[in-house]
């Protein structure tokens, strides 16, 4: 497929300076809220036929976190896109300095499947108030939310500003030909490296937002009452097909057995299943396979049960767990929860050194030498402590991972800046020049230069 028009159109638009007012950048993103609100049955029937999410999950996690996303750009736009002011050095005297924030240009937005609303719009957002050009491109494996969000965006929006292109590994292959001033994407750490190579031969900047295995620590001290309650939800949510869910469960010895029986009752509490709308289908039958095939008979401590027709795991919590079993050898992405026990910390924490820099880490404890650790000795993108997941709501708090789970960060303010350039500028005045710096170098110059401005701090 040949995208060179699409781009052209995208580049005019962008080149016409419209983007560049605030006013307009709000008006689209009124006019985004607007067709979703228009639209929400229609959203909440498309995700429903892709995986069976339903009405609450779709408004919990997708459509209020889109639409919160969008209040917060309008009402701190004019705040965010101002001219920042910042002190001038002295041997730059008489002068101001001050940092512009410039779109990018044309961007590009690659979503992956698993909140496809979620992971295709907030970048987007994000993208048009910092005043770009977005050409957005969904999973394919979600057909339906894929092909509204392209009759919503495509039918109500120019061409040249907001569009969206449907398809797999062909059309995105084709789309990275084209030459961006950012890509955006969300996805596996595999294809992130596709992306980046591609993005390489333009020198475009790149955003990669990916995932990895997040260890879930419970110390022996842990509230595991409500430490348990809070990563049960946040595990099973959307049936464990989140990036930033508990990946493996590291459990202190000495808690086992409390832990084992608490984390059973707690999923059972839930009455988890796709009628009761709590519970999702898994995405496809690749990814139904491949989480199978990490459940044995040796290894079910709770649940197990698979529905292929139906494409339903139940909710699963695997121990004992050893390190060469098939689920700790990658990102499980589902609702299997494998438990591994430790003695000390330093065993623990070598267990999450033979894996990539994952997403997210969660720490249950009451200990401050512990919660210091564990922050301070294992390098990952962002977390809770006494919570999992829910850090992932907070706008004040950038998102991304580090390593292989990715690099840069969006989520309010951090996905504006994400999408703009930071314009460093230097304005002088002309009623004064000093020679110093100016040829003809002499002895009483440099003593005079280092005295004034390079004297410094002595350590
Ligand atoms: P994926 O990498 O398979 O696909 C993501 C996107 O890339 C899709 O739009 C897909 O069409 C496209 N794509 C797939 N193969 C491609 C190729 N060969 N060339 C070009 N484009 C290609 O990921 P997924 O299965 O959609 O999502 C699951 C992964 O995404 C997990 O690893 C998960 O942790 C990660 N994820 C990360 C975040 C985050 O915010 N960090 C959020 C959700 C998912």
């Amino acid at each position: 497929m040949n995208y060179d028009a699409l781009l052209e159109s995208q580049r005019n638009f962008f080149l016409s300076q419209g983007t560049k007012s605030l006013k307009f950048r709000k008006e689209q993103l009124k006019t985004l809220k607007r067709l979703l609100k228009d639209n929400e049955s229609r959203l909440h029937e498309a995700i429903y036929k892709d995986f069976k999410k339903s009405e609450t999950e779709n408004y919990l996690t997708e459509l209020y976190l889109i639409y919160h996303e969008i209040d917060n750009a309008i009402k701190n736009l004019d705040q965010w896109a101002r001219k920042e002011r910042v002190s001038t050095n002295f041997f730059n005297f008489p002068a101001r300095s001050y940092i512009l924030k410039e779109p990018l240009g044309v961007t590009l937005v690659i979503g992956a499947w698993n909140y496809p609303y979620n992971l295709c719009f907030i970048p987007s957002i994000a993208s048009i108030a910092a005043g770009n050009t977005v050409i957005l491109k969904p999973s394919e494996l979600p057909s339906n939310t894929s092909a509204l969000m392209a009759e919503l965006i495509n039918s109500n929006f120019d061409k040249g500003f907001f569009h969206v292109i449907e398809g797999g590994v062909p059309e995105t292959t084709a789309l990275l030909e084209q030459r961006f001033d950012k890509i955006f994407f969300t996805g596996s750490p595999k294809v992130g490296q596709i992306i980046y190579q591609a993005a390489a031969k333009h020198l475009t900047p790149v955003t990669l937002e990916l995932g990895g295995k997040n260890p879930t620590f419970f110390h022996k001290d842990a509230n595991l009452s409500m430490g348990i309650k809070r990563m049960v939800w946040a595990k099973f949510l959307n049936s464990g097909q989140t990036c930033v869910a508990p990946d493996y469960i590291l459990v202190h010895e000495d808690i086992k057995e409390k832990f084992l029986k608490k984390l059973v009752a707690e999923i059972e509490k839930h009455n988890y299943s796709i009628d009761r709308g709590n519970f999702l289908q898994i995405i496809n039958d690749h990814n139904l396979k491949r989480l199978q095939s990490m459940l044995t008979n040796d290894n079910v401590y709770y649940g197990g049960n698979v529905n292929e027709g139906e494409r339903y795991i139940e909710p699963t919590v695997l121990y004992p767990v050893n390190l060469d079993d098939a689920v700790m050898q990658e990102e499980i992405f589902g609702p299997i929860l494998p438990v591994l026990t430790y003695r000390n910390l330093d065993e623990a924490i070598a267990i999450t050194r033979r894996y990539e820099k994952p997403l997210s880490c969660y720490v249950f404890s009451g200990s401050r030498s512990v919660k210091r650790r564990i922050l301070s000795e294992i390098s990952f993108g962002c977390g809770s402590i006494n919570e999992s997941i829910m850090n992932y709501s907070n706008d004040k708090l950038p998102f991304g991972g580090v390593g292989h789970s990715g690099f840069g960060s969006y989520h309010g303010k951090f996905g504006f800046d994400t999408f703009s350039h930071q314009k460093a500028m230097l304005e002088k005045p002309n009623w004064l020049e000093l020679n110093l710096k100016y040829y003809k170098y002499t002895k009483t110059k440099l003593n005079i230069i280092k005295r004034l401005f390079f004297s410094g701090i002595r350590y």
